[in-house]
């Protein structure tokens, strides 16, 4: 039987984690746990000007927050460059690769401004090792290069079109390309799953790990890309990508889960939303569509929706605190009020302008609502408040009871329920629409309740006015 596979997540530390790494990371991740193999961290930190410290800590700390755990201790690249320069000079000796002494204007000189590519120029002039000399691969003339892609399918790319890339700089460091391929293998990386931006890396990657006598790994495959609504490529400036981001919006890590797990992959049978034990076991590479995906914003909103449905009460009070303006008042009526609340709430901030009623001494009065529902009839609004606080001063303070209590006093008034409770949930929670109302009263209470619909009375003013 063939050793578990070993797989990886090689993000490099120059910007916030961001959903199309988090869904590469996912998709291997999805891999591991299903056949019990290794998901591994690497952080590709080996370009020291664009590296930044905070941003390895920011991607350690998204995917602890999706759930993306790792095996074992997190690999940092540039602890290995010692072993990929050896692994260069090794090239060198074997003749594989060779000094090269053109500086960036010789090469302009020779190709033409604005074109690129390396013409062999020093393959054979025995350049020797100087301060300014660079290393480079000597890559096959002729012959092709092919791999089987799980999602692509057979990739060929021929070698003349390969140049001798640079293997050390003149500064002596490893290229990424190189650090890439003999990391994984140092790693016993089994399965490859990267970015389709890695597409026309992964030749030159496998000429490396041919000529330094690295076996191939056993699976190979490019992820779809992540487009926007326009199908455009998602884009740091134009679209919301970083996974912190969508945290601090107030998505549940499992929705996200759950939505980035539909980049470029589907069950068969459809079903978009399933624990995430049931796309373990469901996933395969093979089923990823290499068109494509797209990053549809409402689809993961609904896709949240359901999961704040799903959540106990309990749970649904911790995960909406942090949304709070008060946290510091009890949380219980919060708690009480859970099952309605859940139903309305797309994105955790959305709770807040349904509860602060709850936990502000007055309720925030939202003017428009106000104008609409106690403005334009005062007359009927103070008739309705007069008898509802009479009415409430008595009756059994459960929702049933204070739902058949105000229908009763619409009734009186010759008004259907809609218009009867419009001025006494305005008065009671600053605005027109909301939670379920009964409820909302119940757990809010009685002495509360008429309080506010005092005041309300009192600003409305006296009749006539
Ligand atoms: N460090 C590379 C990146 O962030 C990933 C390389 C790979 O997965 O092989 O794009
Ligand atoms: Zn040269």
């Amino acid at each position: 039987m063939a050793d578990a596979p070993r797989l990886r997540f090689a993000p490099s530390p120059t910007g916030y984690l961001h959903v199309g790494g988090a869904r590469a990371a996912l998709f291997n991740w999805l891999v591991a746990r299903r056949t019990g193999g290794e998901f591994l961290l690497r952080i590709e930190d080996t370009d020291r000007e664009r590296n930044r410290p905070e941003l390895t800590d920011n991607i350690l700390e998204a995917m602890r927050w999706l759930g993306l755990d790792w095996d074992g201790d997190v690999v940092y690249q540039a602890d290995h460059l010692d072993e990929h320069a050896a692994g260069a000079r090794s090239l060198l000796a074997a003749g594989d690769a060779y000094w090269c002494d053109c500086t960036p204007e010789d090469l302009e000189a020779r190709r033409g401004k604005g074109a690129s590519g390396y013409d062999g120029h020093c393959r054979d002039r025995a350049v020797a090792e100087g301060p300014t000399t660079a290393l480079r691969f000597r890559a096959p003339d002729d012959g092709t290069t092919e791999f089987d892609d799980v999602i692509r399918g057979s990739v060929s790319f021929d070698n003349a079109t390969i140049e001798d890339f640079v293997l050390l700089r003149s500064s002596g460091l490893p290229v990424f390309l190189l650090s890439n391929a003999m990391d994984d293998a140092a790693m016993g990386i089994t399965h490859v799953v990267r970015g389709e931006d890695h597409v026309n890396g992964t030749p030159k990657y496998l000429l490396l790990r041919d000529a330094l006598g690295l076996a191939r790994p056993d699976v190979i495959a490019h992820l779809p890309l992540l487009v926007n609504e326009s199908r455009k490529k998602l884009s740091k400036r134009r679209d919301s990508v970083a996974v912190g981001e969508f945290r601090e919006r107030g998505f549940l890590p499992e929705a996200m889960m759950n939505h980035l797990a539909l980049l470029g992959w589907g069950p068969k049978d459809d079903v978009e939303i399933r624990p995430m034990r049931e796309i373990i076991e469901r996933f395969r590479l093979g089923d990823v569509n290499p068109a494509p995906a797209f990053f549809d914003e409402k689809k993961l909103e609904h896709i949240n929706a359901e999961y704040v449905r799903a959540l106990s009460p309990e749970a649904f009070v911790d995960a909406v605190e942090p949304f709070l303006v008060r946290p510091e008042r009890s949380l219980e009526p919060i708690r009480q009020l859970a099952p309605v609340l859940q139903q309305r709430v797309r994105v955790l901030p959305d709770a807040e302008p349904m509860v602060d009623f709850l936990h502000l001494d007055e309720p925030v009065r939202d003017q428009a609502s106000w104008d609409k529902v106690m403005g334009k009839d005062p007359a009927v609004a103070r008739a309705m408040l007069k008898s509802t606080i009479d009415a409430f001063a008595e009756v059994e303070w459960d929702a049933d009871a204070l739902h058949a209590c105000l229908l009763r006093v619409g009734e009186e008034h010759g008004l259907k329920l809609g218009k009867a409770q419009a001025p006494v949930r305005v008065a009671v929670t600053g605005r027109s629409v909301g939670p379920p109302l009964f409820e909302s009263l119940e757990v809010l209470g009685r002495t509360a309740t008429l309080e506010r619909l005092h005041a309300a009375l009192d600003d409305l003013g006296p009749a006539g006015a």
